[in-house]
Protein backbone atom coordinates (compact mmCIF):
# COMPACT_ATOMS: atom_id res chain seq x y z
CA UNK A 1 0.00 0.00 0.00
CA UNK A 2 1.82 3.95 -0.69
CA UNK A 3 2.03 5.53 2.74
CA UNK A 4 0.75 8.67 2.72
CA UNK A 5 2.11 11.64 2.89
CA UNK A 6 1.50 15.25 4.49
CA UNK A 7 2.36 17.61 1.73
CA UNK A 8 3.43 21.01 2.90
CA UNK A 9 3.80 24.24 1.67
CA UNK A 10 6.72 25.56 3.57
CA UNK A 11 7.94 29.57 3.86
CA UNK A 12 11.57 29.28 2.12
CA UNK A 13 12.69 32.76 2.68
CA UNK A 14 11.25 36.27 3.33
CA UNK A 15 9.98 38.40 0.41
CA UNK A 16 11.81 41.34 -0.95
CA UNK A 17 8.88 43.39 -2.07
CA UNK A 18 6.82 40.91 -4.94
CA UNK A 19 7.07 37.47 -3.29
CA UNK A 20 8.25 34.50 -6.03
CA UNK A 21 7.82 31.20 -6.30
CA UNK A 22 11.35 31.13 -4.75
CA UNK A 23 9.78 31.99 -1.31
CA UNK A 24 7.81 29.00 -0.92
CA UNK A 25 8.86 25.41 -1.16
CA UNK A 26 6.92 22.11 -1.27
CA UNK A 27 8.13 19.63 1.31
CA UNK A 28 6.55 16.10 1.97
CA UNK A 29 6.68 14.76 5.98
CA UNK A 30 5.17 11.37 6.75
CA UNK A 31 1.52 12.01 8.29
CA UNK A 32 1.39 12.02 12.15
CA UNK A 33 -0.82 9.89 14.30
CA UNK A 34 -3.00 12.02 16.35
CA UNK A 35 -3.02 11.61 20.04
CA UNK A 36 -5.02 11.64 22.63
CA UNK A 37 -7.55 14.51 21.95
CA UNK A 38 -6.15 15.13 18.38
CA UNK A 39 -7.53 14.73 14.74
CA UNK A 40 -6.47 13.95 11.75
CA UNK A 41 -7.69 16.33 9.04
CA UNK A 42 -7.79 15.82 5.52
CA UNK A 43 -7.76 19.61 3.79
CA UNK A 44 -10.58 20.05 0.90
CA UNK A 45 -10.06 23.68 0.57
CA UNK A 46 -7.56 25.58 1.20
CA UNK A 47 -7.96 29.91 1.56
CA UNK A 48 -5.77 32.25 -0.15
CA UNK A 49 -6.37 35.53 1.24
CA UNK A 50 -3.79 38.85 1.23
CA UNK A 51 -3.29 38.90 5.01
CA UNK A 52 -1.15 36.31 4.30
CA UNK A 53 1.75 38.46 2.48
CA UNK A 54 2.07 40.28 6.23
CA UNK A 55 2.64 37.00 7.89
CA UNK A 56 5.64 36.27 5.27
CA UNK A 57 7.21 39.54 6.33
CA UNK A 58 9.15 39.89 9.40
CA UNK A 59 8.17 43.19 10.14
CA UNK A 60 6.02 43.97 13.52
CA UNK A 61 2.24 43.73 12.83
CA UNK A 62 -0.75 42.77 14.60
CA UNK A 63 -0.35 38.80 13.92
CA UNK A 64 3.18 36.81 14.83
CA UNK A 65 5.11 36.03 11.47
CA UNK A 66 5.47 32.45 9.69
CA UNK A 67 8.57 31.47 10.60
CA UNK A 68 11.08 30.58 8.35
CA UNK A 69 10.84 26.93 7.16
CA UNK A 70 7.17 26.98 9.10
CA UNK A 71 4.11 25.87 7.26
CA UNK A 72 2.48 28.89 5.64
CA UNK A 73 -0.76 30.03 7.72
CA UNK A 74 -3.64 29.85 6.12
CA UNK A 75 -7.79 29.00 6.78
CA UNK A 76 -8.76 25.88 5.22
CA UNK A 77 -11.79 23.81 4.94
CA UNK A 78 -11.09 20.21 6.17
CA UNK A 79 -12.46 16.53 6.50
CA UNK A 80 -12.13 14.68 9.88
CA UNK A 81 -10.04 11.15 8.85
CA UNK A 82 -9.70 10.03 12.03
CA UNK A 83 -10.79 11.64 15.88
CA UNK A 84 -9.23 10.53 19.31
CA UNK A 85 -11.38 13.87 20.17
CA UNK A 86 -14.85 13.22 21.67
CA UNK A 87 -16.33 16.25 20.25
CA UNK A 88 -15.58 15.71 16.24
CA UNK A 89 -16.29 11.95 14.86
CA UNK A 90 -15.00 10.83 11.35
CA UNK A 91 -16.07 12.63 8.48
CA UNK A 92 -17.27 16.02 10.18
CA UNK A 93 -16.42 18.45 7.93
CA UNK A 94 -14.80 21.22 9.37
CA UNK A 95 -12.77 24.74 9.13
CA UNK A 96 -9.90 26.21 10.77
CA UNK A 97 -6.54 28.16 10.97
CA UNK A 98 -4.87 24.76 9.82
CA UNK A 99 -2.63 25.84 7.09
CA UNK A 100 -1.08 24.84 3.61
CA UNK A 101 -0.62 21.30 4.06
CA UNK A 102 -2.38 18.21 3.13
CA UNK A 103 -3.27 16.43 6.10
CA UNK A 104 -2.78 18.41 9.21
CA UNK A 105 -3.04 17.52 12.64
CA UNK A 106 -5.49 19.15 15.03
CA UNK A 107 -6.45 19.48 18.73
CA UNK A 108 -9.60 20.37 17.79
CA UNK A 109 -9.83 24.14 19.64
CA UNK A 110 -9.96 26.13 17.01
CA UNK A 111 -12.34 24.23 14.59
CA UNK A 112 -15.79 24.83 13.98
CA UNK A 113 -18.28 22.43 12.38
CA UNK A 114 -19.02 23.29 9.00
CA UNK A 115 -23.03 22.24 7.45
CA UNK A 116 -22.88 20.86 4.30
CA UNK A 117 -26.87 21.28 3.92
CA UNK A 118 -26.39 24.69 4.34
CA UNK A 119 -24.16 26.00 1.14
CA UNK A 120 -21.46 24.90 -0.63
CA UNK A 121 -18.91 24.20 2.13
CA UNK A 122 -15.73 26.20 0.67
CA UNK A 123 -18.64 29.18 1.54
CA UNK A 124 -17.16 28.71 4.53
CA UNK A 125 -13.41 30.38 3.91
CA UNK A 126 -15.60 33.19 1.25
CA UNK A 127 -19.15 34.46 1.69
CA UNK A 128 -20.13 33.43 5.29
CA UNK A 129 -16.49 32.98 6.48
CA UNK A 130 -13.62 35.92 7.59
CA UNK A 131 -14.08 38.20 4.10
CA UNK A 132 -17.93 37.90 4.60
CA UNK A 133 -17.89 38.51 8.41
CA UNK A 134 -14.80 41.35 7.69
CA UNK A 135 -17.45 43.09 5.36
CA UNK A 136 -20.76 43.14 7.21
CA UNK A 137 -19.30 44.21 10.95
CA UNK A 138 -16.62 46.47 9.09
CA UNK A 139 -19.60 48.56 6.95
CA UNK A 140 -22.12 48.01 9.61
CA UNK A 141 -20.47 49.37 12.54
CA UNK A 142 -17.90 51.91 11.25
CA UNK A 143 -19.41 52.61 7.77
CA UNK A 144 -23.10 52.82 9.16
CA UNK A 145 -24.74 52.98 6.02
CA UNK A 146 -28.13 55.37 5.30
CA UNK A 147 -30.11 55.11 2.57
CA UNK A 148 -29.33 58.02 -0.15
CA UNK A 149 -25.65 57.54 1.28
CA UNK A 150 -22.96 57.41 -1.06
CA UNK A 151 -20.40 54.38 -0.77
CA UNK A 152 -17.65 53.24 -2.65
CA UNK A 153 -15.60 50.33 -2.68
CA UNK A 154 -12.64 48.77 -4.30
CA UNK A 155 -11.45 45.49 -4.83
CA UNK A 156 -15.11 45.02 -5.22
CA UNK A 157 -15.30 41.64 -6.87
CA UNK A 158 -13.55 39.93 -4.06
CA UNK A 159 -15.15 38.05 -0.67
CA UNK A 160 -14.53 41.44 0.63
CA UNK A 161 -15.80 44.43 -1.44
CA UNK A 162 -18.37 42.57 -3.22
CA UNK A 163 -20.32 41.95 0.13
CA UNK A 164 -19.68 45.30 1.20
CA UNK A 165 -21.19 46.57 -1.64
CA UNK A 166 -24.25 44.40 -1.91
CA UNK A 167 -25.17 44.90 1.90
CA UNK A 168 -24.87 48.76 0.85
CA UNK A 169 -27.46 48.36 -1.82
CA UNK A 170 -29.61 46.42 0.54
CA UNK A 171 -29.31 49.31 3.10
CA UNK A 172 -30.57 51.96 0.23
CA UNK A 173 -26.88 53.35 -0.41
CA UNK A 174 -25.95 54.06 -3.60
CA UNK A 175 -23.20 51.82 -4.81
CA UNK A 176 -19.62 52.94 -6.86
CA UNK A 177 -17.82 49.90 -7.28
CA UNK A 178 -14.04 50.07 -8.26
CA UNK A 179 -12.32 46.73 -9.49
CA UNK A 180 -9.40 45.62 -12.43
CA UNK A 181 -10.55 45.30 -15.77
CA UNK A 182 -13.13 45.04 -17.75
CA UNK A 183 -14.76 41.50 -17.23
CA UNK A 184 -14.75 42.76 -13.31
CA UNK A 185 -16.35 45.95 -14.35
CA UNK A 186 -19.22 43.73 -15.91
CA UNK A 187 -19.23 41.34 -13.29
CA UNK A 188 -20.64 44.46 -10.87
CA UNK A 189 -22.65 46.20 -12.91
CA UNK A 190 -24.56 43.13 -14.56
CA UNK A 191 -24.33 40.78 -11.77
CA UNK A 192 -24.23 42.78 -8.40
CA UNK A 193 -26.18 45.15 -9.45
CA UNK A 194 -23.91 47.80 -7.91
CA UNK A 195 -24.93 51.57 -9.19
CA UNK A 196 -21.92 52.47 -10.45
CA UNK A 197 -18.90 50.02 -11.78
CA UNK A 198 -15.64 51.73 -12.76
CA UNK A 199 -12.02 49.83 -13.68
CA UNK A 200 -9.37 51.86 -11.75
CA UNK A 201 -6.52 50.92 -14.52
CA UNK A 202 -8.40 53.90 -16.78
CA UNK A 203 -5.71 56.41 -17.40
CA UNK A 204 -9.04 58.73 -16.45
CA UNK A 205 -9.92 57.05 -13.68
CA UNK A 206 -9.71 59.51 -10.93
CA UNK A 207 -12.05 62.01 -13.03
CA UNK A 208 -14.13 58.54 -13.50
CA UNK A 209 -14.67 58.81 -9.99
CA UNK A 210 -15.40 62.01 -9.51
CA UNK A 211 -18.32 62.34 -12.11
CA UNK A 212 -19.69 59.22 -10.11
CA UNK A 213 -19.93 60.64 -7.05
CA UNK A 214 -21.55 63.91 -7.74
CA UNK A 215 -23.22 64.47 -4.31
CA UNK A 216 -19.70 63.41 -2.62
CA UNK A 217 -18.82 60.30 -1.32
CA UNK A 218 -20.05 59.44 1.85
CA UNK A 219 -18.68 56.15 3.05
CA UNK A 220 -15.47 54.69 1.33
CA UNK A 221 -14.64 51.55 2.56
CA UNK A 222 -11.23 51.09 2.49
CA UNK A 223 -9.56 47.76 0.60
CA UNK A 224 -6.75 48.75 -1.52
CA UNK A 225 -5.01 52.59 -0.51
CA UNK A 226 -2.76 53.77 -3.24
CA UNK A 227 -3.98 55.45 -6.22
CA UNK A 228 -7.56 54.38 -5.10
CA UNK A 229 -7.39 56.27 -1.90
CA UNK A 230 -5.71 59.29 -3.99
CA UNK A 231 -8.91 59.78 -6.35
CA UNK A 232 -11.14 59.07 -3.23
CA UNK A 233 -9.94 61.61 -0.67
CA UNK A 234 -10.77 64.78 -1.92
CA UNK A 235 -14.26 63.33 -2.80
CA UNK A 236 -15.20 62.48 0.82
CA UNK A 237 -17.94 64.41 2.01
CA UNK A 238 -17.93 66.11 6.11
CA UNK A 239 -18.86 63.47 8.32
CA UNK A 240 -17.84 60.87 5.98
CA UNK A 241 -16.43 57.49 7.65
CA UNK A 242 -13.47 55.15 6.54
CA UNK A 243 -13.55 51.76 7.83
CA UNK A 244 -9.45 50.74 6.92
CA UNK A 245 -10.02 47.23 6.35
CA UNK A 246 -6.80 46.69 4.10
CA UNK A 247 -4.24 48.41 1.76
CA UNK A 248 -3.49 45.66 -0.75
CA UNK A 249 -1.84 48.18 -3.09
CA UNK A 250 1.03 48.69 -0.38
CA UNK A 251 1.79 45.35 1.12
CA UNK A 252 4.89 44.14 -0.85
CA UNK A 253 6.35 47.98 -0.15
CA UNK A 254 8.91 47.79 2.36
CA UNK A 255 9.77 51.11 3.71
CA UNK A 256 8.22 54.26 3.32
CA UNK A 257 8.21 55.54 -0.64
CA UNK A 258 9.84 59.04 -1.59
CA UNK A 259 6.82 61.67 -2.14
CA UNK A 260 5.54 64.48 -0.63
CA UNK A 261 4.31 64.60 3.07
CA UNK A 262 0.76 64.65 2.52
CA UNK A 263 0.39 64.21 6.81
CA UNK A 264 -0.69 67.48 7.21
CA UNK A 265 -3.17 67.82 4.24
CA UNK A 266 -4.69 65.43 5.44
CA UNK A 267 -5.17 65.88 8.76
CA UNK A 268 -6.22 68.78 7.46
CA UNK A 269 -9.40 67.61 6.21
CA UNK A 270 -9.84 64.89 9.02
CA UNK A 271 -10.42 68.05 11.07
CA UNK A 272 -12.08 70.58 8.79
CA UNK A 273 -14.32 67.94 7.07
CA UNK A 274 -14.66 65.96 10.64
CA UNK A 275 -13.64 62.22 9.31
CA UNK A 276 -13.88 59.48 11.04
CA UNK A 277 -11.37 56.52 9.96
CA UNK A 278 -11.00 53.10 11.96
CA UNK A 279 -8.55 50.51 11.50
CA UNK A 280 -10.15 47.03 12.59
CA UNK A 281 -9.18 43.82 12.35
CA UNK A 282 -12.58 41.16 11.56
CA UNK A 283 -11.99 39.29 15.44
CA UNK A 284 -12.53 42.73 17.15
CA UNK A 285 -16.05 41.86 15.77
CA UNK A 286 -16.00 38.25 17.28
CA UNK A 287 -19.37 38.58 19.45
CA UNK A 288 -21.38 39.21 16.34
CA UNK A 289 -20.67 35.84 14.80
CA UNK A 290 -23.81 35.21 15.08
CA UNK A 291 -25.45 37.79 13.67
CA UNK A 292 -23.43 37.90 10.69
CA UNK A 293 -24.38 34.41 10.15
CA UNK A 294 -28.06 34.72 10.63
CA UNK A 295 -27.93 37.49 8.42
CA UNK A 296 -26.02 36.84 5.17
CA UNK A 297 -27.11 33.42 5.55
CA UNK A 298 -30.57 34.84 4.92
CA UNK A 299 -29.68 36.95 2.46
CA UNK A 300 -28.13 34.29 0.77
CA UNK A 301 -30.96 31.83 0.57
CA UNK A 302 -32.98 34.29 -0.67
CA UNK A 303 -30.53 35.44 -3.66
CA UNK A 304 -30.57 39.13 -2.13
CA UNK A 305 -26.47 38.68 -2.31
CA UNK A 306 -24.26 36.63 -4.84
CA UNK A 307 -20.96 35.56 -4.24
CA UNK A 308 -18.23 34.22 -6.57
CA UNK A 309 -15.12 31.76 -6.62
CA UNK A 310 -11.79 31.49 -8.34
CA UNK A 311 -10.70 27.97 -7.84
CA UNK A 312 -7.43 26.76 -8.22
CA UNK A 313 -6.61 23.06 -8.00
CA UNK A 314 -4.23 21.25 -6.32
CA UNK A 315 -1.75 22.39 -3.04
CA UNK A 316 0.89 22.84 -5.28
CA UNK A 317 -0.75 26.00 -7.17
CA UNK A 318 -0.96 27.57 -4.00
CA UNK A 319 1.72 29.98 -4.59
CA UNK A 320 1.76 31.12 -8.19
CA UNK A 321 -2.31 31.51 -6.74
CA UNK A 322 -1.17 33.72 -4.24
CA UNK A 323 1.28 35.69 -6.32
CA UNK A 324 -1.65 36.54 -8.63
CA UNK A 325 -3.98 37.80 -5.53
CA UNK A 326 -1.33 40.19 -4.73
CA UNK A 327 -2.03 41.69 -8.60
CA UNK A 328 -5.55 41.22 -9.26
CA UNK A 329 -5.44 38.19 -11.32
CA UNK A 330 -8.01 36.44 -9.04
CA UNK A 331 -11.93 36.89 -10.05
CA UNK A 332 -13.71 36.29 -6.86
CA UNK A 333 -12.51 34.49 -3.74
CA UNK A 334 -9.58 32.53 -4.07
CA UNK A 335 -9.86 28.99 -2.66
CA UNK A 336 -7.66 25.92 -3.77
CA UNK A 337 -9.29 22.73 -4.15
CA UNK A 338 -6.77 20.14 -2.83
CA UNK A 339 -9.33 16.90 -2.28
CA UNK A 340 -12.09 15.88 -3.44
P1 LIG B 1 -9.62 40.12 -3.06
O1 LIG B 1 -10.02 38.72 -3.40
O2 LIG B 1 -10.51 41.22 -3.46
O3 LIG B 1 -8.18 40.31 -3.69
C1 LIG B 1 -7.49 41.47 -3.60
C2 LIG B 1 -7.82 42.39 -4.78
O4 LIG B 1 -7.22 43.65 -4.54
C3 LIG B 1 -7.21 41.95 -6.09
O5 LIG B 1 -8.00 40.97 -6.74
C4 LIG B 1 -7.19 43.25 -6.87
O6 LIG B 1 -8.42 43.37 -7.54
C5 LIG B 1 -7.13 44.32 -5.78
N1 LIG B 1 -5.87 45.05 -5.84
C6 LIG B 1 -4.63 44.56 -5.71
N2 LIG B 1 -3.71 45.55 -5.83
C7 LIG B 1 -4.41 46.69 -6.05
C8 LIG B 1 -4.05 48.05 -6.25
N3 LIG B 1 -2.77 48.42 -6.26
N4 LIG B 1 -5.02 48.96 -6.43
C9 LIG B 1 -6.33 48.59 -6.43
N5 LIG B 1 -6.74 47.31 -6.24
C10 LIG B 1 -5.79 46.38 -6.06
O7 LIG B 1 -9.27 40.25 -1.50
P2 LIG B 1 -10.19 40.17 -0.21
O8 LIG B 1 -11.60 40.48 -0.53
O9 LIG B 1 -9.89 38.88 0.49
O10 LIG B 1 -9.57 41.34 0.69
C11 LIG B 1 -9.79 42.70 0.37
C12 LIG B 1 -9.02 43.58 1.37
O11 LIG B 1 -9.50 43.34 2.67
C13 LIG B 1 -7.52 43.29 1.41
O12 LIG B 1 -6.83 44.51 1.54
C14 LIG B 1 -7.36 42.46 2.66
O13 LIG B 1 -6.06 42.55 3.20
C15 LIG B 1 -8.42 43.09 3.55
N6 LIG B 1 -8.89 42.23 4.63
C16 LIG B 1 -8.86 42.77 5.91
C17 LIG B 1 -9.35 42.06 6.97
C18 LIG B 1 -9.35 42.69 8.32
O14 LIG B 1 -9.65 42.00 9.30
N7 LIG B 1 -9.07 43.99 8.42
C19 LIG B 1 -9.84 40.68 6.81
C20 LIG B 1 -9.90 40.23 5.43
C21 LIG B 1 -9.42 40.99 4.39
P3 LIG B 1 -8.67 44.31 -8.81
O15 LIG B 1 -8.65 43.44 -10.00
O16 LIG B 1 -9.98 44.86 -8.52
O17 LIG B 1 -7.57 45.32 -8.88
Amino acid sequence: MLEVLNKQIVLASRPVGEPTAENFRLVEVPLASPTEGELQLQTLYLSLDPYMRGRMSAAKSYAQPVPIGGVMEGGAVSRVLASRNPSFTVGDIVQGRTGWQTHPISNGSNLERVDPKLAPISTALGVLGMPGMTAYTGLLNIGQPKPGETLVVAAATGPVGSLVGQIGRLKGCRVVGIAGGADKVAYMRDELGFDVALDHRAPDFAAQLAGACPDGIDIYFENVGGHVWEAVFPLLNNFARVPVCGLIAHYNEDGPQPGPDRLPMTMRAVLSKRLTFRGFIVTDFAAQAADFRRDVGAWLKSGAIKYREDVVHGLEKAPEAFIGLLKGRNFGKLVVKVAD
